[in-house]
């Protein structure tokens, strides 16, 4: 999923009179609507507060999941003291305290701002956090089925029976292709999905959420690749039917760079304990944090490219599955690669190769290193130097990072 976020402005050709008099509607429904959503957040919290009342006079412990349960039951029933669900009180609240917002956006907004306060309900009720404030510029969420695009590439909003909006998108120079995004939303091709608008700096965007289609591309349900994260090389993929292999990434350039950094990191982080102006720590202490940051970047930028590289050769290869080695703290691995998440990379192979429908699959990492890949036999002492594998019974020699992958890849079932 990805948000689109068009530039709106108001159409001429609107019901009411004058654009004035649209802008005015506009401006009181996204004005009642962040308001409404402190609501909403704050009438859960009493919500909260009038049970954390009825468990003490009923002697009942928070803790006991059971009575808990049925005490919330009743309260949030047809017969109960609130006389509908929980969620429905605080929708059925704004929409008398605030009669002018249509329910194509108390429906949704209701709904969001419930769902984050459940979420943060637990910490809140330990103290580790307030209750959410909203602010004027929060995106006001509306429903799906209350918008529309048109030949003209326009966006119509249908607010509630007999009150439309219509607006023109302003797609300057449309370097990300939103118009050609519309036009598959109006053949059909695409789908849209969560989508809001916002008032910011006195302009109105429409955020727009649209559900690319997964790419369908053939994959043959019995291949998979394996991918070995080594001592020399990051990533060394294989295949479980044939002898394609592909190394990726250079643990010895990709190690250079962080020590180069971490011995800036260090020179930097030295001076800011020596310097002697309070002015000339805080801009030290700014470029350490720049630094710092340089450095997520340029680990997470590798971590794209070895990602990017590893889905191409499962397609590349036609295999439905990519096998990795459950993470594990081997000596060797951690030293080398100091901070390298193997974590991040994993979700983003995981991620990127679910866009092709390629199932990502975890494996315990066992013996991968010490069984032979022809033969299948298993022997530490198969194993004659860091780089190198070679087999004591059948006498196979590799690349040990490859011989790894291999074993990876034919673990697929
Ligand atoms: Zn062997």
């Amino acid at each position: 999923m990805r948000i689109l976020r068009l530039s709106l402005s108001v159409d001429s050709s609107n019901l009411y009179d004058d654009k004035q008099k649209i802008w005015d509607r506009l401006y009181q429904i996204i004005n009642d609507s962040w308001k409404s959503a402190n609501h909403i957040a704050t009438g859960q919290y009493m919500n909260d507060n009038f049970i954390r009342h009825v468990y003490a006079r009923k002697q009942i412990d928070p803790k006991n999941i059971e009575q808990v349960t049925e005490i919330e039951n009743l309260i949030f029933s047809k017969d109960g003291f609130f006389e509908t669900k929980r969620q429905a009180t605080t929708e059925r609240d704004i929409k008398e305290v605030f009669p002018n917002i249509p329910p194509s956006v108390t429906n949704p907004l209701n709904q969001i701002v419930y769902a984050s306060y459940i979420k943060e309900k637990k910490d809140m009720l330990m103290g580790n956090r307030s209750l959410r404030s909203y602010k004027q510029n929060m995106p006001i969420p509306i429903r799906l089925n209350s918008m529309n695009f048109n030949k003209n590439f326009q966006f119509i909003w249908n607010l509630q029976r007999n009150e439309t909006i219509t607006f023109n998108i302003y797609f300057g120079k449309d370097r990300a292709n939103y118009k050609s995004t519309i036009a598959k939303i109006l053949n059909n091709e695409i789908s849209t999905t969560a989508s809001s608008i916002q008032l910011k700096d006195k302009k109105l965007y429409l955020l727009l959420g649209v559900k690319d289609p997964i790419n369908k591309i053939k994959l043959d349900p019995n291949k998979a690749i394996g991918v070995d994260c080594g001592i020399t090389i990051p990533a060394f993929c294989a295949t479980n039917f044939n002898d394609d292999k592909l190394p990726i990434g250079n643990i010895e350039s990709f190690a250079n760079v962080r020590v180069q950094m971490q011995c800036r990191y260090k020179r930097i982080q030295k001076s800011v304990i020596m310097a002697k102006s309070q002015h000339g720590r805080k801009r030290k202490t700014k470029a350490l944090e720049t630094l710092r940051e340089k450095e997520r970047n340029f680990a997470q930028s590798y971590n794209h490219m070895i990602s990017k590289k590893v889905v191409d050769f499962a397609i590349k290869n036609s295999a439905s599955k990519i096998i990795m080695e459950k993470l594990s703290f081997d000596k060797n691995f951690a030293s080398t690669l100091r901070n390298w998440s193997y974590f991040e990379l994993q979700s983003m192979i995981k991620y990127k190769a679910k866009k092709f429908g390629i199932e990502f699959q975890q494996i315990p990492s066992a013996y991968t290193s010490t069984t032979c890949s022809k033969c299948g036999h298993n022997d530490k002492n198969n194993r004659i130097e860091q780089s190198m594998f070679q087999c004591v019974k059948c006498g196979y020699k590799e690349n040990a990072d490859y011989n790894a992958a291999k074993n990876i890849a034919c673990f697929a079932k």
